[in-house]
């Protein structure tokens, strides 16, 4: 009886075109434009979308310039950056800049988006 070769489990990989897409969750070939797989119906979310703000920019601002409230008019918050460069000479403001850019970078990217997104 002749030995069988070692069985390939992988499948051949399929070619996509250029308007399909991978289901993040299960892996079926999508439509590019699918907001739900239909296979496994979890959302297709696109990675960062492109000019949003991301977290390593805003820790980075509260780390280095958040006693001037950079970061908080990164973030879409001008009146609490006023407040920041209002009291900047009390390094109050950097105090507080400190940790919350510490927390920026130590969040997920999703809770980010979720929270400042
Ligand atoms: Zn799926």
């Amino acid at each position: 009886m002749p030995a069988e070769p070692a069985a390939t489990t992988a499948p051949p990989p399929q070619t996509l075109s250029a308007n399909q897409k991978y289901c993040h969750a299960c892996a079926a070939v999508l439509d590019a434009r699918a907001e739900l797989c239909p296979k496994c119906g979890v959302r297709q979310s696109e990675p960062a979308p492109v000019g949003g703000r991301n977290k390593t920019s805003a820790g980075i601002f509260a780390l280095l310039l958040g006693g001037l409230g950079v970061h908080k008019f990164y973030l879409g918050k001008p009146v609490q950056g006023i407040l920041y460069l209002l009291f900047c000479w009390t390094f109050i403001p950097s105090v507080i800049a400190l940790i919350e850019g510490i927390v920026y970078l130590t969040k997920s990217d999703a809770e980010f988006r979720a929270k400042y997104g």
